[in-house]
């Protein structure tokens, strides 16, 4: 789909068109231009030439059927994962990939270890979105949440990033509520700062999953760059600027950063009354062991004993590789169609 192309087709007609386009797109969720008859037969023509809008990918349902992954096929021939979540509570979350690889090498993630190719374009960060709700439709359901939590570091691809934010934001298109949208990021320091002056209302979430440099810098190569220092330095700048919560993830590695004094360590680090710790158990991608459950739950009850807002994260589609940490994208090479 190449959605950016439908501005240059209605050229200078008038915005109610746009309106239309945008509507047929986005709402109604067509797949073929023929049948917007709101628009004239000569524009839907020049439309089905110009801006196709069949979308490439292959399915994979959970076992537990909460979770489906698609492996979407982009128009070089690259490939991207993306997820979507049913919540119990009705909410649809799609967990959206911002790159196609990533190049920040994180020892914990399946994503780091591919390599990185490029950032997605506007258009291929909001293709997903529209790929899962034009899934949902027959069940009469949409995506609620959008969760910037897939391949790629975010903060990276600042600028399509935050275009594709509005294009979902926009209540003409997909409505979808700046406060339903997170952005995780690895703690690309400066981006925070200028996160935090854009004025968007929406959720940050910083992948933590280390109490201090010499753990953090093992596991995120990104560390060495931005530490801890400056990272929870810009966090706590967002905090003052936005006044909004802000989530910080922690991997439940065992043996890495499990340990009580490193609970400690972390009760210390993260304390400030709009700061939660999301602890997570780590989906194993090869590279370590995931922490027992009764480690967590003591690591847990040392946070909540020091006063922190503590939640755990249920671990989706571990099965087919859909988990945090997991995506990866086999097979990114050359094109290739399926549908
Ligand atoms: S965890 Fe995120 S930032 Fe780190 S390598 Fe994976 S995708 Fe990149």
């Amino acid at each position: 789909m190449d959605i950016s192309s439908l501005q240059k087709c209605i050229g200078d007609q008038q915005a109610y068109r746009l309106r239309q386009i945008k509507r047929a797109l986005y709402v109604d969720l067509v797949e073929d231009w023929q049948y917007v008859t709101t628009l004239p037969k000569n524009l839907r023509e020049l439309l089905a030439r110009s801006c196709p809008l069949d979308i490439h990918a292959d399915v994979q349902i959970s076992g537990d059927n909460f979770t489906v992954k698609a492996l979407m096929h982009l128009i070089d021939g690259k490939r991207i994962e993306t997820v979507l979540m049913r919540h119990e509570d009705g909410r649809r979350t799609v967990c959206v990939s911002s790159q196609v690889g990533c190049p920040l090498g994180c020892t914990f993630c399946a994503t780091g270890r591919g390599g990185f190719s490029r950032n997605l374009t506007i258009d291929e960060i909001v293709e997903q979105v529209l790929f899962w709700n034009r899934y949902l439709k027959p069940s009469a359901e949409k995506v609620t949440n959008v969760v910037f939590m897939g391949m790629g570091e975010p903060l990276l691809n600042y600028s399509n990033v935050l275009s594709a934010i509005r294009t979902l934001n926009d209540p003409d298109g997909f409505g979808i509520g700046a406060r339903r949208i997170s952005i995780s990021t690895s703690g690309i320091a400066p981006k925070i700062r200028k996160l935090a002056n854009e004025l968007l209302q929406v959720n940050l979430a910083l992948s933590l999953h280390a109490p201090n440099d010499c753990i953090r810098s093992q596991l995120m190569p990104i560390n060495k760059q931005f530490p801890l220092k400056q990272v929870m330095s810009a966090v706590s700048d967002y905090v003052t600027k936005t006044n909004r919560q802000v989530m910080f993830e922690y991997l439940m590695i065992r043996g890495v950063n499990d340990a009580d004094e490193q609970a400690r360590e972390l009760a210390v680090l993260v304390d400030h009354p709009l700061y939660f710790i999301n602890l997570i158990p780590y989906n194993p991608t090869g590279a370590y062991q995931p922490s027992s459950s009764a480690t967590i739950r003591r690591f847990k009850q040392i946070l909540l004993r020091a006063g922190r807002h503590v939640t755990q994260r249920y671990g989706f589609g571990q099965d087919i590789a859909a988990a945090c940490g997991q995506l990866a994208a086999k097979n990114n090479g050359s094109p290739r169609r399926t549908s």
